[in-house]
């Protein structure tokens, strides 16, 4: 099979020794002689591997014992309700930071549980995108909590100072994020992420979430998204999707092989680093992102004619670099090199950049 690689901005890439695993064990998990798939969550296997996904995720990303750790169903979509719903603290009210889609989707969707207060963190008159002030303590208190998106999956805006809350309880959606550096989780009220951009398959969603902040939810909440009800059901209150889960619990295996979250850490910043830099000193390729807060997870960049975009993802995907084209809302092209994805796969980008501006240099 040629070697292809995906620069898809999620479903993304899974780790190959994880799809081979899964693979190798599909028909005949521990086992068992049947599949992930066949047997109930409730048994002793499945339980097992919730447990230990559960002990994974918790040493790979340092997750204190004052926080749980839910398994949950409906995307970080899901939570854009589910947040607001469960964080009914008292003030009835949330303040919102947005950088970009993601962001304000999510406060669009809260105004629907709680009155929202939305500040837009861009700077508005740079060309490039850049984030401002991030010091909202003097006003902070007077919310229920604080919600922002460290990297804005689309535009490729990376937020890496945590913004500053004083006492407020700070929420994030890490979809685009989680797993790809360190982070100190004390700082957060609750972080939750769709698995499929950096943890595994789409189908399941990681919420974590501190104690305190558990069992204050509105009773309108579904239970599925009760945050109180979901921690004392192990995240089983339904059926949970077991083989996305399963798949999770091989991909925090992986990356505990891989050395921790500071090895993960070091190679993302290589990848990215060699990507931009190549960007940067490209005459055709330019990024619009200010340095301090490109992603290192979705590199975004045009060659300034749509025309040329075009040419340029359809004649990469034949080169077998996959899933180049932008989001429809921003155009242009978006290589996302998560986890997953290989030194080997960012240098091969380069290498066709070049010679793709060779060619349309005249
Ligand atoms: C992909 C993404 C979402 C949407 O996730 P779903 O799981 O499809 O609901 C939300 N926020 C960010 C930052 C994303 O990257």
């Amino acid at each position: 099979m040629t070697q292809v690689y995906n620069f898809s901005a999620g479903p993304a890439m899974i780790p190959q020794v994880v799809l081979d695993k899964a693979q190798q064990e599909l028909k005949n998990w521990d086992n068992l002689g049947v599949s992930v798939m066949e047997v109930s969550h409730r048994g002793k296997a499945f339980m097992a591997l919730a447990e230990q996904s559960d002990k994974d995720l918790r040493s790979l990303y340092n997750v204190p014992d004052n926080y749980s750790i839910l398994f949950l169903q409906g995307g970080a979509k899901g939570q854009f309700s589910a947040i607001p719903m469960n964080l009914n603290l008292g003030k009835g009210k949330a303040l919102y930071l947005t950088s970009g889609h993601w962001s304000k989707m999510a406060a669009e969707e809260a105004s629907k549980y709680t009155q929202v207060t939305e500040i837009n963190i861009l700077h508005p008159d740079t060309d490039k995108l850049e984030v401002g002030n991030l010091d909202f303590s003097d006003i902070a208190d007077q919310y229920d909590y604080v919600h922002y998106c460290p990297n804005e999956t689309i535009s490729g805006v990376e937020i890496f100072d945590v913004p500053k809350v004083s006492n407020a309880v700070l929420v994030a959606d890490m979809s685009s994020t989680i797993l790809s550096r360190k982070i100190d989780i004390s700082q957060f009220g609750v972080i939750y992420a769709g698995a499929q951009k950096n943890l595994g398959p789409s189908g399941i969603t990681i919420v974590i979430v501190r104690n305190d902040l558990v069992g204050r939810a509105k009773p309108i909440t579904p239970q599925i998204w009760d945050y109180a009800i979901q921690q004392k059901s192990d995240s089983m209150i339904n059926t949970p999707p077991t083989f996305a889960w399963y798949l999770c619990s091989l991909v925090f295996k992986h990356l505990l092989e891989q050395g921790g979250i500071e090895n993960i850490e070091e190679k993302n910043k290589a990848k990215a680093q060699k990507l931009y830099e190549f960007i940067d000193s490209s005459q055709l390729f330019s990024n619009k992102v200010a340095i301090k807060n490109r992603s290192r997870m979705n590199v975004t960049f045009v060659t300034g004619s749509e025309e040329l975009d075009s040419i340029f993802v359809e004649e990469a995907r034949k080169a077998n670099l996959q899933a180049l084209k932008g989001h429809k809302v921003s155009g242009g092209m978006r290589a996302s090199i998560y986890n997953a994805m290989p030194m080997e796969g960012v240098k091969a980008l380069i290498e066709f950049m070049k010679k793709f501006e060779a060619q349309h240099s005249e």
